[in-house]
């Protein structure tokens, strides 16, 4: 079965907004083992609405509709999808009620204009929206499915897990598992060359991906149920594994950041950042995971040389001798966060982030990261050999975090 996304929605092709539903859906329907042909976006238009439903329709048997259930005049979705299909809209009772109990839960009079939401197409189904006033619909017809769902992701995503998903299962013959074992330390062409034949199975399939400062192999397995690709998948992350174990971080995890807090909390240990070139990401990413608290004790951004000397006890004379973005430096700012915080591990970074450099010899992307931990200090050279100022920050700061987690095995 083949589908197609059609986003509505002219703040879409203004960029106003991110078109955040097309990733989300796109994931859903491949672990569906529905293949997900062309996607497009398409303003609040009615014309240029309906003559995209209609190539759709002639493309695709499957047709995921979100945007524009909303109570203005701009939101056309429904009235266009019945115009294309022939069908006509009529009042649902039921929905009515419920749009007008929710606007007395929140103790606000209805507006008029939400009555419009209650329409929907004679015959088809009604996806429950739990979080916002406007229901979506699914109506089948000459064996194609068409599914219209809210535009706000709050809303679009329980309403496609609990009410649309059930209707697409019965299109799908196949149910598609990924996992991602994302790495830190090895570059995408060497873990690739690692890799070997393991990247020419057809299922699983094994694909590499590079991301900033790190990169992952997905591993994609397709069969008749979850229980068998899962176990497809099983043989090969175990593999996997054996081959790359020194880098890997973590599978389906969000971030590094996530899985340092993991580990941390397992040994009960507590980390502080010294943060020169990063200027406080590593704090952010850190405190981004729930419960960070148990595990993160401070972050000093010691963006001046002043600052490094004055909070950290960096000595004068060896950043004047050494300069900032030095090994030397490094390791003081390390003891000197550690001695600060009283954590049990201080992590250090400074670096030149670019897009140029400071005036000296050393290049854009050289970075020195120090760990302190018990009464040993552990410094190392990175170099990114990219002017890019984000991706400098970012992929120091991930590094800052793979040697914290290859720390805490130390305790
Ligand atoms: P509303 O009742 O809020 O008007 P709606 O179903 O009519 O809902 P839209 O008017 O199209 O939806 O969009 C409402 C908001 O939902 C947008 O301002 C945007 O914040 C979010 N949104 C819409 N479409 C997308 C999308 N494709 N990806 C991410 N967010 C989206
Ligand atoms: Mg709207």
């Amino acid at each position: 079965m083949n589908c197609e996304i059609i986003c509505v929605g002219t703040e879409l092709l203004l960029g106003d907004i991110v078109n955040t539903n097309s990733v989300y859906l796109s994931k859903e329907l491949a672990k569906l083992g529905i293949n997900v042909l062309y996607q497009s976006v398409v303003g609040d238009n009615d014309s240029r609405l309906e003559e995209c439903i209609r190539k759709s329709l002639e493309k695709s048997d499957i047709i995921i509709l979100t945007g524009g259930l909303g109570p203005t005049a701009d939101d056309i979705t429904k009235e266009v999808c019945c115009k294309a299909l022939g069908f006509e809209l009529e009042i649902n009772e039921k929905q009515l009620r419920k749009i007008e109990n929710y606007f007395c839960s929140k103790n606000i009079e209805m507006p008029e204009s939400n009555k419009k939401q209650a329409y929907l197409p004679k015959s088809g189904y009604v996806l429950e929206n739990n979080n916002g006033t406007a229901p979506g619909f699914a109506i089948e017809k000459n064996s194609k499915c068409i599914i219209s769902l809210p535009g706000p992701p709050r809303e679009m995503k329980p309403m496609f897990e609990n009410g649309a998903k059930p209707i697409l299962e019965k299109y799908s013959s196949a149910v598609l598992v990924s996992h991602n074992v994302r790495m830190i330390g090895i570059g995408e062409a060497k873990m690739a060359e690692d890799a070997g034949k393991l990247l020419d199975g057809e299922n699983p399939t094994v694909a590499p991906y590079a991301k900033d400062g790190e990169c992952l192999l997905r591993v994609t397995a397709k069969a008749k149920d979850k229980n068998t690709a899962e176990k497809m998948c099983s043989k090969i992350l175990d593999e996997i594994y054996k081959k790359f174990s020194e880098y890997i971080y973590g599978i389906d995890i969000d971030g590094i950041e996530y899985a340092v807090v993991e580990k941390l909390k397992e040994k009960k240990l507590k980390v502080a950042f010294a943060e020169s070139c990063t200027g406080g990401l590593c704090a952010k990413r850190i405190t981004d995971v729930p419960g960070a608290s148990q595990v993160f004790d401070c972050g000093v951004v010691s963006y001046a040389n002043s600052i490094k000397n004055k909070l950290l006890n960096v000595r004068e004379e060896d950043l004047e001798k050494y300069g900032a973005v030095s090994e030397t430096v490094a390791k003081q700012m390390a003891k000197g966060v550690l001695e600060l915080s009283g954590a049990d591990i201080g992590v250090s970074i400074t670096g030149i982030a670019g897009p140029d450099n400071d005036g000296s010899e050393k290049p854009v992307g050289l970075s020195y990261i120090a760990v302190a931990y018990k009464d040993e200090v552990v410094c190392t050279e990175f170099m990114t050999a990219r002017k890019d100022r984000d991706y400098n920050r970012f992929a120091n700061s991930s590094k800052a975090f793979d040697a914290v987690r290859k720390i805490i095995d130390k305790f």
